[in-house]
């Protein structure tokens, strides 16, 4: 006999759906032709995006591509099996090796996501009790990896070393990992890499850095937030990096000690049970990454287009949040002015996404503008423009209403 007070499936996924849409968080995803770039047909339509992580220019750039297929021709098309099976080709290792050397690291061990390598690293790392010390804003699969280790969960306030010290200082019995973005994904802003490592230190846990926006776009040689503040493997044991953002392919890594990549090998379920990544992108990830590692304009291109985006901004009285990466995201509050800014500037042909809680702090919608090397001064000003002139209709449409209100 069926239990009666079990809750009913299709009732509860109808329910969830409609709340999700009358809070104005319901999502849709758009259907792109052509590869990624800023200007291409989304849904039928031609747009000028600010959305998308590939701030370097990679995804299509000739020479990534022209290896994605030599290198399908080489290897086929999938790995046929997990890397400890027979997946693991020379095209995997030969990669595993550049990174560890670009980032001078003992060793480095690919995963086929960020996702899945934050989860094989925390897992592998901490035990069931363990302790966990996370940034408020760090990015989910951090979030979710602690959770899935069953540690107990700290999480400091953003930035601040200080309290991530006292959140460290509460379980001396137990092993520690003090997990933080390197670059926070949806801020933009760069994490306070010298005092966490200090925190980490005098704690003796060790330091964790996703440095998914970091690594490619800032640093010394595009080496990312931890090369930029100075610190070796000893003071971060264990650095993340995703080759879907600034290195235009897909996958990720883990780069640190002999030690831990070992151990992960031996440990890290999202590494052990799971089919290797195509040996192909491996390959077109060894090109991307000479072109990130040699060629520094891009990186200067950035900072000249983010300059370019906050003087305009400014001027007109938008409320960037304060960045030097190509994460420029623009404090709006509500989550329906956030969709609302985001509709109208789409309207106008341009895409930037509105991205609301749980993605931000409930409060913080925002527009998530992000630059590409390959975006023109003269696309970054349509954008103020667009921005500006919905502002302008909005001021106008305010005091119109408050005019017939008064009337
Ligand atoms: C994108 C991202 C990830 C996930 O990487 P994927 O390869 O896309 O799974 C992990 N951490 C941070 C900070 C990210 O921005």
């Amino acid at each position: 006999m069926p239990a009666p007070e079990r809750p009913e499936l299709e009732e509860r996924l109808r329910r969830r759906l409609a709340e999700i849409r009358e809070r104005d968080r319901h999502r849709v995803r758009r259907i792109a032709a052509g590869p990624q770039c800023p200007e291409r047909r989304v849904d039928g339509r031609q747009l000028l995006s600010f959305a998308s992580n590939d701030y370097l220019g990679l995804a299509g750039h000739p020479v990534v591509r022209k290896a994605l297929i030599r290198g399908a021709e080489h290897w086929g098309a999938g790995s046929g099996a997990a890397h400890l099976v027979n997946g693991h080709t020379g095209a995997h290792h030969e990669l595993e090796e550049a990174l560890a050397d670009w980032l001078g690291r003992e060793r480095a061990l690919l995963f086929s996501t960020g996702y899945m390598a934050n989860l094989g690293l925390v897992c592998a790392l901490l035990d069931r009790g363990d302790l966990a010390v996370c940034d408020r804003l760090a990015h989910a699969s951090l979030l979710d990896a602690a959770l899935l280790a069953d540690a107990r969960l700290a999480r400091f306030r953003h930035a601040d070393a200080a309290h991530a010290t006292r959140c460290l200082a509460r379980a001396p019995s137990r092993a520690a990992l003090l997990l933080t973005d390197g670059v926070f994904s949806m801020d933009g802003d760069i994490a306070p890499l010298g005092p966490l490592a200090d925190a980490a230190q005098g704690a003796r846990a060790w330091l964790c850095v996703d440095d998914a926006h970091g690594l490619g776009v800032i640093g010394p040689g595009g080496r990312g937030s931890v090369a930029r503040a100075g610190l070796d493997q000893h003071r971060v044991p264990a650095l993340v990096g995703t080759l879907g953002k600034a290195f235009g392919t897909f996958g990720a890594f883990v780069a640190g000690p002999a030690e831990l990549i070992e151990t992960l090998i031996q440990r890290a379920r999202s590494y052990i049970y799971t089919t290797a990544s195509p040996p192909a992108v491996a390959a077109a990830t060894t090109a991307a990454l000479a072109l990130v590692a040699d060629e520094s304009w891009r990186r200067e291109r950035i900072r000249v287009l983010a300059e370019r985006l906050r003087g305009g901004a400014g001027q007109l009285g938008l409320a960037l949040a304060p960045s030097t990466t190509p994460i420029q995201p623009l404090l709006v509050g509500t989550d329906r002015e956030a969709v609302r800014l985001s509709g109208a500037l789409e309207s106008e042909g341009i895409h930037v996404p509105a991205i609301r809680p749980p993605t931000v702090p409930e409060g913080s919608a925002r527009l998530r503008i992000s630059l590409s090397a390959r975006h023109t001064e003269e696309q970054v000003d349509r954008l103020l423009d667009a921005i500006d002139r919905h502002r302008r209709r909005d001021a106008d449409g305010g005091s119109a209403a408050r005019q017939r209100q008064s009337s």
